[in-house]
């Protein structure tokens, strides 16, 4: 059982938490622009990290806000927690996620080069545009 700490409201008990997938992964700029291909896997390729992975969460029975946090996926260690929008803490974690997705890059050539430029272009500027993803969770 995770101990989470919610930004807003404090520790509280996993079960109050709603997991939210990847963090970090932004509506495209122009999605008439894609291929099918490309919306595919805007939609559905997330990474698969094993170590610490930015992920999505929302305190569904506390303040329903959405927040970030990096999980170490092996061991559940929380290293961080920081609000929607903000830039990823640390940046030791780039490498790992940069190397999962080469391993997908080996199966389609889109995905490596495509995802990346997706989602470092406009997430800072979409800071309040966590809506989107919002709802596309649900
Ligand atoms: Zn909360």
């Amino acid at each position: 059982m995770l101990l989470i700490s919610c930004p807003n409201c404090g520790s509280r008990d996993e079960t109050e938490f709603h997991y939210g997938g990847q963090a970090h992964v932004a509506y495209p700029e122009n999605p008439n622009d894609l291929t099918d291909r490309e919306w595919a896997e805007y939609l559905f390729y997330r990474d698969n990290t094993k170590g610490t992975f930015a992920e999505r969460w929302l305190h569904s029975t506390g303040c329903r806000q959405w927040f970030n946090m990096l999980r170490d996926t092996v061991t559940y260690d929380i290293q961080a927690v920081y609000p929607m929008g903000a830039p990823r803490p640390d940046s030791a974690g780039k490498p790992t996620a940069e190397t999962g997705t080469a391993s997908l890059a080996a199966d389609s050539t889109t995905t490596g080069t495509a995802a990346p430029s997706i989602s470092g272009t406009s997430i800072a500027p979409t800071s309040t545009g966590t809506i989107a993803p919002e709802g596309a969770t649900k």
